[in-house]
C-alpha cells in the first residue's frame, strides 16, 4: 500500500485557526483506507529534500511570524519547493502560507519575499480585514465542487494575468474583495484563504489532494456522515 509522505512547513509558527486539523484529516483518511502516512516537518534553518515528500503543507500565520518565515523560506526552501512542484508533489498553503507562495507580501512599508511558485502579489490596502464565512466553487478534476470555510486576512492578493484561481467566490471576500477570485491553483500547487480548518469541512478536497499526491484513485469511505454534516454546516454558515 502506498504511503503519503507529508512535510509540514513551519508547523510551530504557521498554525493559526487550528490549521493542524488539516494534517489530522489527511492522516485519518489515509489510515482509514489502509494507506501509510508519514509526517515530518521543516522549520527555520532546515533544508528541504524535494523528493522525500509527496505533500507539502503550510498553514496560516500572524504577520509577525510571517516575517521570519518569509525570509527563511526564500533562503533555504525556495529551490526545493520549485523542484517538488515541478514533479507534481502537492503543495497546499493556507492564508499566511498562501501569501508566501507568490512573489511578495507587502505590509506596512516592508516587502516580504515569497518563493515565487505562483504568479501573485499580496499587499495591504486601506480598509478593514476581510473576515467571515466564505464559500467558493472549485474544479479539481471531477466537476465543480463547493469549498466552504472561514477567512480572516488583512492582506489582499492579486493574481498575475494568466494565473488561475482555486475557485470563484460564491459568498465572502476571497483574494481581495474585488475580483471574485479565491486562492490559486497551478498544477498541484494550491493556495487558499480558507481556514476552518479547511479539510475537516471539505473532506472531498482532502481525498482529492491525497489522490493527486500519490497518483492513485481512492474509493469513498463507508461512513462520512459526520464529515458531510461538517461540510453542510460550513455551507449553511456561508449561506450557500
Ligand atoms: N497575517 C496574514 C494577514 O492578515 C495572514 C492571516 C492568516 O493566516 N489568517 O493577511
Amino acid at each position: 500500500m502506498p504511503t503519503l509522505r507529508l512535510c509540514a512547513l513551519y508547523p510551530e509558527l504557521m498554525n493559526i485557526y487550528a490549521d493542524r486539523g488539516n494534517i489530522a484529516v489527511l492522516r485519518a483518511r489515509c489510515e482509514w483506507r489502509g494507506l501509510g502516512f508519514e509526517l515530518s516537518s521543516a522549520s527555520l534553518g532546515d533544508s528541504l529534500d524535494p523528493d522525500a515528500h509527496d505533500f507539502f503543507y503550510m498553514g496560516g500565520g500572524q504577520d509577525r511570524d510571517q516575517v521570519a518565515v518569509a525570509h527563511d523560506m526564500a533562503a533555504t526552501k525556495r529551490d526545493a519547493l520549485h523542484a517538488a512542484a515541478g514533479r507534481d508533489a502537492v503543495v497546499l498553503a493556507v492564508c499566511g502560507g498562501y501569501q508566501l507562495l507568490g512573489h511578495s507580501y507587502e505590509m506596512g512599508g516592508e516587502e516580504l519575499p515569497g518563493v515565487g511558485l505562483v504568479d501573485l502579489r499580496t499587499v495591504r490596502e486601506p480598509g478593514p480585514r476581510l473576515i467571515g464565512n466564505c464559500a467558493i466553487e472549485a474544479e479539481l478534476g471531477a466537476g465543480p465542487r463547493v469549498i466552504a470555510g472561514f477567512e480572516n486576512h488583512g492582506g489582499r492578493t492579486y493574481l498575475g494575468g494568466t494565473e488561475r484561481p482555486l475557485g470563484g467566490v460564491l459568498r465572502g471576500h476571497g483574494n481581495n474583495g474585488h475580483d471574485g477570485f479565491e486562492g490559486v491553483h497551478r498544477r498541484n500547487v494550491i493556495g487558499t484563504y480558507l481556514h476552518g480548518p479547511l479539510l475537516p469541512k471539505n473532506v472531498w478536497l482532502a481525498d482529492r489532494l491525497i489522490e493527486l499526491a500519490l497518483g492513485i484513485e481512492l474509493e469513498p469511505l463507508r461512513d462520512d456522515a459526520l464529515e458531510d454534516a461538517a461540510h453542510a454546516s460550513a455551507r449553511r454558515a456561508a449561506g450557500v
